[in-house]
Parts: structure tokens; C-alpha cells; sequence
């Protein structure tokens, strides 16, 4: 019998899968292992809100490929020893993974490319499964990676699009291999209340639901906060359960201005993914290096645990940091306004805003957070840097009868209209009739902050 094993890292899914599909060529049997390394852990990629999203991943995997009469194998310990042994026991002749783009991911297939040539074993790290074109593939003349986001796109539209992968009928498991219980969500503590459920079944719905119903408005409704009409999509992608190239084809073959403006935010993804495969720093540095002015001492941390806490006194602000909190994801237009207002109104480092979503981000990955986080705070690909969006022109345009304010600030429901927005400008009863804290920090004076601490930077 020859066999093959297959390593699951941010994959996980039957459908559209090309290493699965590659060990199925070239083995009679197949290992589908996911391993458990506690350096995922220590590297910071854990948080309780995607330990319980995985937990649900890795159950379902586990069932798409019982019904396909296989299993999951979980492993718990260090990825290249794991697989190293699974190997030796199976007398596999291959392994097959995606390539990853993080510094992390990218070490681990180096050690374990030498660890299983020793053992005469071949490794093959398959591109396009973690995103729709390979970091690299499209490179303007020059450099190793797209710094601005528009001709990356151009490019990026007419590459070829792999057509998406049937998920395979039948595969065999080689009998005698241990594994671990397939972990389960409820032994995961901390996690936000309304925390999405993960899995390739519940990500393919959501996909299938979403395009039916919601994608030809996408274009003039993506930015309205209230209506929440965009396809959470992202824990689906970030671990794998939906694969983008499929979302891409399937939106592209329904067409239109909606489809297209989807396929634009996915680019995002793949964008993001190839400047950090080409700077694996920028996940920590800043991608265009200047004078560091950001505020520190007990002030500035005052206000950064206003912020975590939603009560910045800014509505719009608190609301998006409470979805956060309790959702595990926030909209986009919201974390595009929670961290405008951290990095460039409270002027605190884009650091310590990244790292509180990637604690709670069910999406949170290195390469969209860290990136964006960059965009916003003016280090990263951002071509106007200095751009900073007034939280409360942004409330009134996004969310302009205040439904997302109060559905997320309770202490505010009983206002409407301009009032929901800037409930400072109100007094005495009136003042009196909600305990909401007044702002932080006046817009003006914040803005006069930035300009004078960017312009010496
Ligand atoms: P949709 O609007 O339906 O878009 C479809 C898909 O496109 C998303 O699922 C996502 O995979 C991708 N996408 C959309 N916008 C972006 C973008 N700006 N950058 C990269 N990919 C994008 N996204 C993450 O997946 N993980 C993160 O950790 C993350 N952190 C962010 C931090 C900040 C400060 C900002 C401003 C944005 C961040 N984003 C992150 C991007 C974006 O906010 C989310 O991908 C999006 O809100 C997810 O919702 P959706 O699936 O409904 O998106």
C-alpha cells in the first residue's frame, strides 16, 4: 500500500483542497492530520474566541472525511516531530501541505522539508490554497511585492483563475494510526457570547446563502454599519473552511458590480498576504519606518483601556468595540474607525490596537490585522498617511439613524436623531436622563496632537 499524508494548517476543508486531491493521485491511503503545536500558542496566534472557531473546524473536517470514509487524525505536540512520526509509521513515501505566508509558517516548512528528506520523504507545499494567486506570482518590475494596492489588483484580475476542486468521494485511512479527541468548543473558556459558528458546512452555507441573497447589493451597502450586510466570510477564509479562489469564481460566475466589488475585498486578502510573505517583519515593525511619536505613560494607557472597553465617549467608537467583544468580529467600517481613532486621535501605537484584536478576532490573522493596522496608522501601504477619519462625520455617514449605536450601546437607546451621535452636546435633563462618559478628548485638540506629533516624526 503506498500512502501519502496530508497536513491541514489553515485549510480546513474537503472541497476545493489541492493537496488532499494531490495524496489521492499518489497514494492508495492518506493521512489527514492536524497537529496541535503549542509554538501556534506561543507565537500568539491563539486566543480563546479562534480555539473554539477551530474546535468547530476541526469537527467537521473530522466528519467531512468520515463521510467520505476517512477521518481526522489530531496530534498535539511540535508540527515536524508529529509528522515526522506519522511518517515513519505509515511508510509514507509523501506529505502535502499549502504554503504559508508568515515567517512562522514558512520556518516550520523549512525543518520539515530537511527532516523528511532524511527519511526519504517528499514534501510538497502546494501554492493558491491559502489564497487566490501566490504571494509572488504577480511582481511589478523591481521588487518583490506590490506596495500599492491598485495596480496589485490589475494584475491580480488577469491572472488565470484555477478552476475549484470537487471534494473527493472516497479515501482510505491506514489502520492503527492514533490520534488525540478531536478537540471540542465547549472545553474553551472566554469566549464572546455570540461567537460564530466554524466549519466548512456552516462556512459553505453562509457562502452559498450570502450569494444569493446579499452579494448584488454588496457594492452600495458594504459600509452600512446597521445593515451588516457583508459575508463574514472572513473566520470561513482565515482557517480555511471556505476556500477563496472558490468564492472568487463562484461570485465572478453570478457577475455584476456587487460580485466585483466582493472580488476587490479578497484581493485585499491576497494583497495583504504577499507584502507580508516578502516583509515577514511588518507584522511587527513598521512597513515604512519613521520617528516613533505615539503617547505612553499612565495617561495614554488610560485611554487605550477606555478604548478596549468601549467607553471612549464617542458612540460610534464604543459601539464597534463592544460588536468586538461580543461578537469576536467587528465590520469593517468599524475597524477602520476604532483604529483611525487609536492610532490617530488618541496617537497610540498601531501595536497595541493590533494586538487587542488579534485577541479577540475570530478572523485575526497576522497578515490582515498587522497590515491593516499599518494602513490605518499611516506606517504601512497607505498612500495618504495622514488621513484621519472624524468618528463623528463617520457615525453619521455609516450609521445615519444611529440603529448600530444604540444596538451596541444600550445606554444610549433612548436617543435618536444627531443626539445619538454627539450625546455631549445635550444638557441638563436631558444630560441627565443616560450615564454615558463624555469624550475622551475633544476632535480638534486631538487633531492639533496629530499634526504637531507627525510633522516632527
Ligand atoms: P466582506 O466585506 O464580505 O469581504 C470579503 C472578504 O474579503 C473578507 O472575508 C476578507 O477575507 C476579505 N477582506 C475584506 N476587506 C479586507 C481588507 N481590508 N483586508 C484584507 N482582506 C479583506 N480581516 C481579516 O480577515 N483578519 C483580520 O485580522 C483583520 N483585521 C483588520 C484590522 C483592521 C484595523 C482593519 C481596518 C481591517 C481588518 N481586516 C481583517 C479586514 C476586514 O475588516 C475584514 O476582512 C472584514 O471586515 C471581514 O468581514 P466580511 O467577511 O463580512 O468581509
Amino acid at each position: 500500500m503506498t500512502v501519502s499524508v496530508v497536513l491541514y494548517t489553515s485549510d480546513l476543508r474537503v472541497h476545493d483542497h489541492p493537496p488532499l486531491r494531490a495524496a489521492l493521485e499518489g497514494a492508495q491511503e492518506v493521512v489527514p492530520v492536524f497537529v496541535r503545536d503549542p509554538a501556534v500558542d506561543r507565537a500568539g496566534f491563539a486566543a480563546p474566541n479562534r480555539l473554539a472557531f477551530l474546535a468547530d473546524c476541526l469537527a467537521d473536517l473530522d466528519r467531512g472525511l468520515e463521510d467520505r470514509g476517512g477521518r481526522l487524525v489530531v496530534r498535539e505536540g511540535d508540527t515536524v516531530s508529529e509528522v515526522q512520526g506519522l511518517v515513519r509509521q505509515t511508510e509514507a513515501d509523501e506529505v502535502h501541505m499549502a504554503a504559508g505566508v508568515t515567517a512562522f509558517a514558512r520556518a516550520r516548512e523549512k525543518r520539515l522539508r530537511r527532516v523528511l528528506e532524511d527519511d526519504g520523504c517528499r514534501l510538497y507545499v502546494h501554492d493558491g490554497v491559502v489564497t487566490v494567486v501566490p504571494p509572488g506570482d504577480v511582481l511589478p518590475h523591481g521588487s518583490d511585492h506590490y506596495a500599492v494596492f491598485t495596480p496589485y489588483y490589475r494584475r491580480w484580475t488577469a491572472e488565470p483563475l484555477r478552476t475549484p476542486l470537487p471534494a473527493p468521494r472516497a479515501l482510505r485511512v491506514p489502520s492503527g494510526v492514533r490520534s488525540e479527541r478531536v478537540p471540542r468548543r465547549s472545553t474553551v473558556t472566554d469566549v464572546s457570547p455570540a461567537l460564530a459558528v466554524g466549519g466548512e458546512r456552516e462556512g459553505r452555507q453562509r457562502l452559498g446563502r450570502w450569494l444569493a441573497e446579499h452579494i448584488d447589493t454588496y457594492e452600495e451597502r458594504h459600509d452600512d454599519l446597521a445593515g451588516d450586510v457583508t459575508s463574514r466570510l472572513s473566520p470561513y477564509l482565515h482557517f480555511g473552511a471556505v476556500s477563496a479562489t472558490e468564492a472568487v469564481y463562484r461570485a465572478g460566475r453570478r457577475g455584476g458590480a456587487g460580485a466585483d466589488a466582493f472580488v476587490r475585498q479578497v484581493c485585499w486578502r491576497d494583497f495583504h498576504h504577499q507584502v507580508l510573505a516578502a516583509r515577514p517583519e511588518a507584522a511587527v515593525a513598521d512597513y515604512r519606518p519613521r520617528q516613533d511619536f505615539w503617547r505612553r505613560g499612565a495617561d495614554a494607557e488610560a485611554d487605550l483601556a477606555a478604548w478596549r472597553e468601549g467607553r471612549t465617549g464617542y458612540p460610534v467608537v464604543d459601539a464597534a468595540m463592544r460588536q468586538l467583544a461580543h461578537e469576536g468580529w467587528m465590520h469593517n467600517r468599524g475597524r477602520l474607525i476604532t483604529a483611525s481613532f487609536l492610532t490617530k486621535t488618541l496617537c497610540i501605537d498601531w501595536r497595541e490596537g493590533a494586538r487587542h484584536f488579534l485577541d479577540l478576532l475570530v478572523d485575526g490573522d497576522v497578515a490582515n490585522n498587522q497590515l491593516n493596522w499599518q494602513w490605518v496608522a499611516g506606517t504601512g501601504t497607505d498612500t495618504r498617511p495622514y488621513r484621519v477619519l472624524n468618528p463623528v462625520v463617520q457615525g453619521k455617514r455609516y450609521d445615519p439613524d444611529g440603529s448600530y449605536i444604540r444596538r451596541w450601546v444600550p445606554e444610549l437607546a433612548g436617543l435618536d436623531g444627531p443626539a445619538v451621535h454627539e450625546p455631549w452636546r445635550l444638557t441638563g435633563l436631558d444630560r441627565a436622563s443616560f450615564d454615558y462618559p463624555d469624550p475622551l478628548v475633544g476632535l480638534s485638540d486631538a487633531l492639533a496632537r496629530f499634526r504637531q506629533a507627525s510633522r516632527t516624526a
